[in-house]
């Protein structure tokens, strides 16, 4: 018999994740602190009133909330429970440090914590095409693959619990860096009279194109920064790379540009929209 899945946290990635979780079939509970996001879910799954009657009616519990703050709050209302034998799938990006201090209070009290962040945003969350990286025990990673196998395209393993975290904030670093280039391209490209669309073109169908330049060339083409993922939670994962020791020249660079941006009040656009405050320097 399938297990109960919970699913706490339905943003611009968990509403989508939790979704291909319910189109699975599998028995589905849901939560969010703002109401409204869980409506769509009372056709076919369950939504709780408090994390707490989510988790005491879920075997394996999802978490994907926007950063450390909102973590500890959720975790610490749920380590008030009884949860011995659920298993707790954190995807959200937060420090290493605060998910190995989760996860270490989750297996006191006899129950199992995987820290299992992802790459890629809210078009491979809809398609269940996210990379997925976990840190933790293999027999946690087993019992989750089922679920995790509708979320993803990849699930890699990449050692304890923490480890997938190391390997997200790398990924995000060189992300970071891609947009802040990108962005500073198109404006030089501007510049020397070259239209966005053909300059674009050129890119994504070179070596430098990937999936992030493509997936950004509407934004860039349309000047329009509705996020998918939001510049303020760049600035939040360069600030953990930073605190997990990444010390480079881009580092600082980034940090700046970053920072900068948002207090130009750009952190709620799409981080692409750093394009917006560099048009401005
Ligand atoms: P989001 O749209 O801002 O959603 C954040 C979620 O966390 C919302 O459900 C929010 O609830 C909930 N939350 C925040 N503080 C809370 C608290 N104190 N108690 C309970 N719930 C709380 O963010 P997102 O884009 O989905 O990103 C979620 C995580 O995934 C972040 O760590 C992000 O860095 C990471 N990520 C994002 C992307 C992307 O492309 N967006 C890609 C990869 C990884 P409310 O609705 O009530 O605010």
């Amino acid at each position: 018999m399938s297990e109960k899945i919970g699913f706490i946290g339905l943003g611009n990635m968990g509403h989508p994740m939790a979704k291909n979780l319910e189109k699975a079939g599998f028995p589905l509970f849901v939560y969010n602190r703002s109401a409204e996001k869980a409506e769509d879910f009372k056709a076919q799954s369950k939504v709780a009133v408090d994390v707490k009657e989510l988790v005491k009616n879920s075997d394996v519990i999802f978490t994907m909330l926007t950063n450390d703050q909102a973590a500890n709050e959720v975790y610490k209302q749920i380590l008030e429970l009884n949860i011995s034998d659920k298993l707790f799938i954190d995807m959200s990006t937060i420090s290493p440090e605060t998910s190995g201090k989760i996860a270490d209070a989750v297996k006191i009290k006899e129950a199992s914590f995987l820290d299992a962040p992802v790459a890629g945003s809210t078009k491979p969350a809809a398609e269940g095409t996210l990379i997925i990286m976990v840190g933790g025990d293999e027999k946690d990673l087993e019992r989750a693959r089922p679920y995790l196998e509708k979320l993803g395209k990849q699930i890699k393993h990449l050692g304890k619990n923490g480890k997938g975290l190391a390997a997200k904030l790398s990924v995000n670093y060189f992300i970071s860096a891609l947009y802040q280039g990108l962005a500073e391209t198109i404006l030089f490209s501007d510049t020397l009279g070259i239209e966005r669309e053909d300059m674009l073109d050129i890119i994504n169908e070179s070596a430098s194109g990937s999936g992030a330049t493509k997936v950004k060339t509407p934004l860039l083409i349309e000047e329009n920064y509705q996020p998918a993922f939001s510049l303020d939670l760049m600035l939040k994962d360069i600030l953990l790379a930073k605190d997990a020791g990444a010390d480079f020249p881009f580092t600082k660079t980034l940090i700046e540009t970053y920072k900068s941006a948002q207090n130009e009040g750009f952190g709620k656009d799409d981080v692409i929209g750093i394009i917006q405050y560099l048009s401005k320097m």
